[in-house]
């Protein structure tokens, strides 16, 4: 029985510009439970931020990767050698896009071949394809990205109910139909409406989307520099007030409990007060 599932936001920056400035972190996000730990889209500084928020990345069971853009797989290698304890034994499952593992024509490879042999399972990830890590099925989901790969995700729990993760995708006919149903939507939104950009989501098109899906709670992250200047509070407000959907903008370090209610908190774990990320 699964009381809670957990997501730490590790990082809520997405696209070169807030990734190579790092004015948010680019560190993807874990998902925890009493018997899950996954790490999703492992961006620069995945490894470093779950240190500093005490999250031992050699407990990490499962590392997911939706596409070959470095903000989503920088840290995968890294997170593979601590998943394997060093490299020392085959254990973990890691579950990555042919453009990550076998490159396509435009991206990737993005893990070496080295890395791709020590995880016990290795699955790739494309339409049709589901997995279970504990008690969690993650099912992919359709995207459409610069990465013709790109996917996304939904977390099925038998206890909890669904997550949806839509990663880096541009709107498309059916994506609310995808996540219906999920008590929470995790929409990647790079761009506000005022600068769209093709392979992204803008705040007009998430309006849309949180409609569709009419979750109990939508938080939006990846802000790529033009959201960060527009303010993802200001378009979270919007897009709540627009959809009628109670709708947040993630911050980096944020906590996401999904239980019998689903409840934000922000801050590390175990060792350190809330205020220090606050
Ligand atoms: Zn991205
Ligand atoms: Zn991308």
């Amino acid at each position: 029985m699964m009381a809670e599932l957990e997501f730490t936001i590790l990082g809520t920056g997405g696209g070169r510009f807030a990734m190579i400035t790092q004015k948010r972190r680019t560190a993807g996000i874990r998902i925890l439970s009493e018997d899950v730990n996954i790490h999703l889209d492992p961006g620069p500084g995945a490894l470093i931020h779950s240190l500093k928020m005490g999250l031992d990345p050699q407990k990490i069971q499962a590392v997911l990767v939706s596409h070959a853009h470095p903000d989503h797989y920088n840290d995968a290698e890294i997170l593979v050698e601590a998943m394997t304890r060093g490299m020392t034994r085959k254990r973990g499952l890691l579950a990555a896009t042919r453009s990550v593992l076998y490159g396509n024509k435009n991206c990737g490879p993005a893990v070496s071949k080295y890395h791709q042999q020590m995880p016990k399972e290795l699955v790739e990830l494309r339409l049709g394809v589901d997995f279970d890590v504990g008690e969690v099925k993650a099912i992919v989901t359709k995207a459409v990205h610069s990465d013709p790969d790109a996917v996304g995700f939904r977390f099925e729990t038998s206890d909890v109910g669904d997550v949806g993760y839509t990663s880096d995708t541009e709107f498309f006919d059916g994506i609310g139909k995808v996540y219906r149903g999920v008590r929470l939507l995790l929409l990647s939104l790079l761009r506000p409406s005022s600068k769209p950009w093709r392979g992204h989501i803008t705040t007009d098109d998430a309006i849309k989307i949180v409609r569709e899906v009419d979750p109990e709670l939508v938080v939006i992250t990846h802000f790529g520099m033009g959201m960060i200047f527009a303010g993802p509070r200001r378009e979270a407000e919007r897009i709540g007030r627009e959809s009628g959907v109670h709708t947040v903008a993630a911050k980096d370090g944020m906590r996401l409990r999904v239980g019998e209610e689903i409840t934000v908190g922000i801050g590390e774990r175990k060792r350190k007060g809330l205020e220090e990320f606050a």
